[in-house]
């Protein structure tokens, strides 16, 4: 990138790129493999902050639901007329029933408190409320431990809570426990359900597996049949932890719907070593440096406050290393780059997880779409 003066801006870089033609693949990909299985997909959003511009493609590929833990990107889901269902996935704050009520049409619960508050709501506002109860098997994060209790609370919504309705049971797996989901934890929610069911007389609309740690279950046509509901987001926003984690074949499924661009600003031969007495870093930490003699580093113009995790970037240019950060720098080694890396040159990046979702949420970030395959 040049100097040029007729241009001011801000921020052109960092920039995050979001490809909206690969997203919508991905989501038809996995939409079309669970229907075959049938499963309906909740498309979870939240892991790149529910970007507005980006929710459509949820619809246009068949999500049964949008979904998120954060009720502002399932308020834009209504503001923009989208027709999926929205679905709640963090368990409802009590301070927020009347949001939850306004742009969920259904919620994950686990605590009756809440969902007599929903009712309550519900009935206020003069509308039917959707709530799925959640079962924790073992993960250790949120869900009914007493499974007694459970049935006995779902057979009370089913009596005593006309605005609300029972559409299900769900669980969620590898999350704070690191749990692998597998049949036997799946048979277990089911035999949850057909306790409720037998004690309501009649069938749940959803038995809901878990997220992307579920899908594996699926590819390997290994989900039991009475599972019909999953709710995906990462599996869609970076087909990173099948393939390499999981080793699976996700084939069809693009590893860079979201890309990131840097800057570089400066480039110089200079020690690998600090010169000085050694105290601590910007953030307080005192860490251990190689000394490697004088090697070619060039700094980009993005930090922590940016990405957060240095190591959940991963550049395309091949012989570039990533050697530190602070807060708005990152600082670089190309000694061994076969490219000729010059200050203005822009350099770009894959992405993790977490750090589409901390781009995702930052104000100096220059976020681009493109359909583009
Ligand atoms: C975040 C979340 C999901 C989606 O998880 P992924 O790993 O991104 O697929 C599903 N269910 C619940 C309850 C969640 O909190």
């Amino acid at each position: 990138m040049p100097y040029q003066s007729d241009q001011e801006s801000l921020r052109a870089y960092p920039r995050l790129t979001v490809n909206l033609a690969k997203l919508k693949s991905n989501i038809s990909s996995i939409v079309r493999t669970c229907a075959d299985a049938g499963i309906d997909v909740a498309g979870v959003v939240k892991g790149f902050n529910g970007l507005a511009p980006a929710l459509g493609v949820y619809e246009e590929a068949g999500a049964a639901q949008i979904a998120s833990s954060r009720l502002e990107h399932l308020r834009n889901v209504k503001e923009a007329g989208l027709a999926p269902e929205t679905l709640l996935v963090r368990i409802a704050m009590l301070s927020e029933v009347p949001a939850v009520i306004r742009y969920a049409d259904m919620s994950l619960e686990s605590e009756p408190v809440v969902v007599e508050a929903l009712e309550e709501e519900a009935a206020r506002q003069g509308v039917s409320h959707g709530v799925i109860l959640m079962a924790d098997l073992g993960d250790l994060r949120e869900g009914f431990w007493d499974k007694d209790e459970m049935v006995a609370f779902a057979a009370r919504i089913e009596k005593e809570m006309p605005h609300i309705e029972l559409l299900g049971i769900g669980t969620n797996l590898g999350c704070y426990g690191a749990i692998c989901p597998d049949v036997p934890k799946m048979e277990e929610l089911i035999s949850i359900a057909e306790r409720i069911e037998a004690r309501i007389g009649r069938p749940l609309r959803y038995i809901s597996g878990g997220a992307t740690t579920s899908y594996p279950l699926v590819l390997n046509k290994e989900m039991p049949a009475r599972i019909n509901h999953l709710r995906i987001g990462e599996g869609i926003l970076n087909n990173y932890d099948l393939p390499n984690l999981w080793g699976l074949d996700t084939a069809p499924l693009y590893a860079d719907v979201f890309t990131l661009e840097a800057e570089v600003i400066e480039v110089k031969n200079k020690p690998t070593h600090p010169v000085g007495r050694i105290f601590v870093d910007c953030f307080g930490d005192t860490p251990v440096y190689e000394d490697r003699g004088i090697r070619r580093r060039a700094l980009l113009g993005m930090g922590k406050l940016d990405y957060t995790l240095i190591d959940k970037l991963y550049p395309r240019t091949e012989g570039i290393e990533l050697v530190g950060d602070s807060s708005d720098h990152m600082i670089i080694d190309v000694e061994d780059c076969k490219e000729d890396i010059r200050v203005g040159d822009v350099l770009t990046f894959d992405l993790a997880y977490p750090s589409v979702l901390y781009l995702s949420q930052d104000d100096y970030i220059n976020i681009q779409y493109t359909d583009a395959v």
